[in-house]
């Protein structure tokens, strides 16, 4: 019988399974991660593409969709972050996790409020720095995750255990994730939870646009690659305007060029608004693995069930009896 009960992620947020939602732009909103809190992991509402308004909202939709524990998720590169920490306090969120950005920032003001922060790294350096200023976990996110990447490329198979080993504080694995197998790799590595953001992409209660969930859906084996590594690395579908990319890279685009190229709600227009064609499409190297769209309790179940059969399997294995 699978028991979490001694797991320091469980108790550090005070939930049933280690299994916490990613909070990603465009697709975690009210309705996803409360659908993943309900079922008993966490949910993070991913502010990076909300206002501070439309943020408000979102809290408050989730709180009422949910008495479980959720959270929010602030990339530190967006705009607006102080508007959308002050409404974090004020609406009493029990859980941030920041990435892209600095975790001295932050995580001070925030834990004053009572509020338990874990910042998103991908090399033990940063895990070292987010570990220094406080944090209460870090999720070491690897090469192989959608959106916003280290410069470093380090996979999950080889960040997770040299985090594990740079830091005290619980490690949270990301970048990869979307069985129960994956989440097994990544306790044996030393995690004691796991992230998972391009799994929960391919949902109902994703707020991601039909056609963008379809295109992850169909997305083959080598269909992602981490671009735009002059701005901030990114990992993309592989879609005409990735080929766009792509072409201004091999010409050697300067950081000037490829702002320009990227111009503004390129993001907004391929995940949200489903454009294929020109728009940006974020998603991880996972989404290879990824051939339906199921409710977010049903994948959360799945994680589970898959995680314990494995964990039996390889012990009627290779244990002597
Ligand atoms: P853009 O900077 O292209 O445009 C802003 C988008 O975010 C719009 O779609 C806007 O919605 C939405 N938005 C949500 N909240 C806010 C807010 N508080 N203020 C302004 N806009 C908001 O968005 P990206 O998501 O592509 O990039 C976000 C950040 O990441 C920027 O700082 C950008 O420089 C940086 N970046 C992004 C890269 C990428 O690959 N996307 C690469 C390198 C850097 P609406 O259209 O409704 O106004």
């Amino acid at each position: 019988m699978l028991t979490f009960t001694d797991n320091r992620v469980v108790r550090l947020f005070n939930i049933q399974y280690p299994i916490i939602q990613g909070g990603m732009v465009w697709a975690s909103g009210w309705q996803l991660a409360s659908a993943v809190s309900n079922a008993g992991g966490l949910g993070l509402i991913g502010a990076g593409s909300m206002y501070p308004s439309v943020l408000e909202e979102h809290i408050r939709k989730c709180r009422a969709a949910t008495t479980k524990p959720f959270g929010v998720n602030i990339p530190l590169m967006y705009p607006d972050v102080p508007a959308l920490l002050e409404i974090i306090i004020r609406e009493k969120v029990p859980i941030v996790f920041t990435s892209a950005g600095n975790p001295a920032l932050y995580t001070q003001t925030l834990q004053s409020h009572g509020i338990k922060v874990v910042h998103v790294v991908s090399s033990s350096h940063f895990a070292r720095k987010a570990a220094m200023a406080g944090c209460d976990a870090v999720v070491a996110e690897g090469f192989e995750a959608g959106g916003h990447n280290g410069r470093e490329e380090t996979t999950s198979l080889v960040l997770t255990p040299i985090v594990r080993e740079t830091v005290t504080i619980p490690v949270i694995a990301a970048g990869g994730i979307a069985s129960g197998n994956q989440m097994l790799a990544a306790f044996a590595l030393g995690a004691e939870g796991v992230q998972v953001g391009t799994r929960f992409v391919c949902t109902p209660e994703a707020s991601s646009h039909a056609a963008f969930k379809q295109a992850v859906i169909e997305a083959p084996e080598g269909g992602t690659q981490l671009m735009l590594k002059k701005l901030a690395p990114v990992r993309l579908l592989k879609n005409p305007f990735f080929y766009q990319v792509q072409e201004a890279e091999n010409k050697g685009a300067s950081k000037e060029e490829l702002e320009q190229l990227l111009g503004r709600a390129r993001a907004k227009s391929g995940m949200f608004e489903g454009n294929l064609e020109t728009g940006e499409l974020e998603i991880g190297q996972v989404s290879a693995q990824i051939k339906s769209i199921q409710p977010a309790a049903d994948i959360v179940l799945e994680l589970l069930q898959t995680f314990e059969q494995t964990l039996q399997q390889l012990s009627a294995s290779y244990l002597a009896k």
